[in-house]
C-alpha cells in the first residue's frame, strides 16, 4: 500500500511494502518503458504535526535498446528516496518536500516514488561499456564480428594519403 491513513501514523512509524504496476497513473509520462513494477518500501513516521517523514526505496527493471548496438536490454534501477510530506508551505521549499493537504486523511507515497523514478531512470542504456556498435555502412554488430566495410579512415591522415 502506497497510501498510509494518517490515524495508522499517530500510533508510530509505519512499514510502507507496495507496488506501482508500470500502468499506474502516477507513472504517465515516464519517458521509459518498465518490464516490472515498481517495488517500494520503506519506513514513514511523523516528525512533529502534521508533517511525515519517509525514508524508503524503489527498484524497478527498464526495458530499453543499448544506444549503440540496438540490443534489447533491461537494466535494473534501484534508488533510495528521503521525502518530507507536510501540510506547512514553508517546509516545501525543501526539493524533496511534498505538499499534503491540511484535510488530507492519508499520505500518497506515489509523488514521491515518481518523482525519483524520474531521476533515476537512465538517459540511455548500453549493453556494455565496451560494446563496439553497429558499422555505420552495413549495419553488422561490431561486437559479433567484422565487416567487409573499409575502416573509417581517421579525417588527420587524410592530407598524408592523397
Ligand atoms: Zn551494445
Ligand atoms: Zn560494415
Amino acid at each position: 500500500m502506497l497510501r498510509i491513513d494518517v490515524r495508522e501514523l499517530a500510533a508510530g512509524p509505519v512499514e510502507t511494502r507496495g507496488e506501482l504496476s508500470p500502468d499506474d497513473p502516477a507513472l504517465e509520462g515516464l519517458d521509459a518503458r518498465l518490464g516490472a513494477p515498481v517495488a517500494v518500501q520503506g519506513r514513514l513516521q511523523a516528525i512533529g504535526a502534521e508533517r511525515f517523514f519517509w525514508q524508503g526505496s524503489l527498484r524497478t527493471v527498464v526495458e530499453g535498446e543499448c544506444r549503440r548496438c540496438l540490443t534489447p536490454l533491461r537494466a535494473p534501477i534501484q534508488a533510495e528516496i528521503s521525502a518530507l510530506f507536510s501540510t506547512d508551505p514553508e517546509a516545501l521549499d525543501d526539493p524533496d518536500a511534498y505538499a499534503l493537504a491540511s484535510e488530507a486523511t492519508a499520505v500518497d507515497l506515489a509523488p514521491a516514488v515518481r518523482e525519483e523514478l524520474l531521476l533515476s531512470v537512465p538517459r540511455f542504456i548500453v549493453c556494455s561499456e565496451d560494446c563496439r556498435g553497429l558499422c555505420p555502412h552495413c549495419g553488422t554488430n561490431l561486437n559479433t564480428g567484422l565487416c567487409a566495410c573499409a575502416p573509417a579512415v581517421d579525417p588527420r591522415w587524410q592530407g598524408l594519403r592523397s
